[in-house]
């Protein structure tokens, strides 16, 4: 039930102002309204179980595999999922994690397919990683392609006589082959809670730094460093291969901060006007938001950062302090579990679980775990070796940085 920001309260606030508040209950796989457009190659068995049968299927598997496989669950995942989790955490966090458990021949994780990639370019070579549902992706991640980002550095390289000058950053949400294009052109990966680390690295090598694919991250984060907004220029992508992205050439000539024009459909719903009516509603709110949120959303929080760190946030404010935070709501609402003591809520009335997140639902983790038990690898995220050389190359340079 969506709770509305401007009637006055007396007495305690609601915890939480979202339908998925209370967590969403497990419905069998064909009672999913979106189930037509995830992986159907599950078998057919699969589709029917109940909650309780899906808990018990799942717990019977791991008994059975021990310590042979590891379960990750990324912070934005259902609560019928993260229950199974040996770890939770973000994607860079969990894919170190997965590869320091030399123990564990089978990742499974329980995030979105970059993640997957992520994981099995760090992992050892006698392990395997798992995602349960294949079609589990990133709409930010889908904003930038190879090809896309190749013709966009081809242009650059025209425009400015070449990119010896340039120096690519990608986000970590982004394809493989997109990490590995960083590792080939003298570039680096970053993270939401190591960015201005890593821009720093990038402009001890290089005048101008090509990032992608948030341009929120990016912009935020230049502007935290004292680049100023007037210094970053914002390539739409979807303009035809000769056009600049839609900048004119003194823009383009300004620019320090090159960013690719894609964002995260969850993070760019927060807006001002949800901050201001926290504010306005209850004196002494501190606001918390994820720097995927847009310039202006930032600037009005209290405090920006990873999910870590809005984690650590949350843990350590005042109890008395209603805590706004904008982030992805499985998060926010567990968040608001653990710490029963305190108010947290999230800025945005009406927001939805990620959507791609949210399609790793349990009967999907019970098939990869039973076909492992039976011997059998599903969906195995495979990254090729030429994009995994490549890909590591980036990796490390960040490595070098923590
Ligand atoms: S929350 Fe945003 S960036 Fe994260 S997986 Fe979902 S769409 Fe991608």
């Amino acid at each position: 039930m969506a709770i509305d920001l401007l009637t006055p309260v007396a007495g305690p606030l609601p915890q939480l102002q979202c339908e998925t508040d209370t967590g969403i209950d497990t419905v069998p796989l064909d009672q999913e309204v979106a189930f037509g457009s995830w992986q159907r190659a599950i078998p057919e068995a699969y589709w029917h179980l109940g909650a309780e049968e899906l808990v018990a299927r799942v717990r019977a598997a791991r008994a059975t595999l021990g310590e042979r496989v590891v379960v990750l669950g990324h912070h934005y995942q259902r609560e019928d999922i993260i229950q199974f989790a040996d770890e939770r955490g973000d994607s860079f966090m969990l894919a170190q994690y997965a590869a320091s458990r030399p123990q564990s021949q089978y990742i499974v994780f329980c995030g979105v397919h970059f993640m997957a990639e992520a994981a099995d370019i760090l992992r050892a070579p006698h392990q395997t990683v798992i995602l349960p549902n294949i079609e589990a992706g990133c709409s930010m991640a889908d904003m930038a392609s190879d090809p896309d980002v190749r013709s966009v550095w081809r242009e650059l390289g025209e425009h400015f006589g070449g990119t010896g000058d340039i120096i690519p950053v990608t986000y970590m949400n982004s394809a493989a082959s997109l990490k590995a294009f960083c590792g080939e052109h003298g570039g680096i990966v970053c993270t939401s809670s190591n960015a201005a680390k890593v821009l720093a690295w990038a402009f001890e090598r290089g005048r101008r730094v090509f990032f992608f694919p948030d341009q929120h991250l990016g912009r935020n984060t230049a502007h935290a460093m004292g680049i100023p907004l007037e210094e970053m220029a914002l390539w739409n992508w979807r303009q035809p291969a000769g056009r600049r992205g839609g900048l004119d050439a003194a823009a383009l000539d300004r620019a320090r901060v090159i960013l690719w024009q894609g964002h995260c459909s969850v993070h760019q719903r927060f807006s001002l006007t949800q901050i201001e009516a926290a504010r306005a509603r209850y004196p002494g709110v501190r606001i918390v938001v994820h720097p995927e949120c847009r310039f202006e959303v930032v600037q009005a929080a209290d405090a920006n950062g990873s999910t870590n760190f809005i984690a650590d946030y949350v843990a350590k404010a005042p109890a008395d302090a209603p805590i706004g935070v904008g982030t992805e709501i499985n998060l926010v609402s567990r968040l608001a579990k653990e710490h029963p003591d305190r108010t947290v809520f999230c800025l945005d009335p009406v927001v939805c679980p990620c959507s791609t997140m949210y399609r790793v639902h349990p009967a999907y983790l019970v098939w990869v775990m039973e076909s492992l038990v039976r011997g059998e690898v599903v969906n195995r995220i495979a990254v090729p070796d030429d994009v995994k050389q490549h890909a590591r190359v980036a990796l490390e340079r960040m490595l070098t940085l923590r």
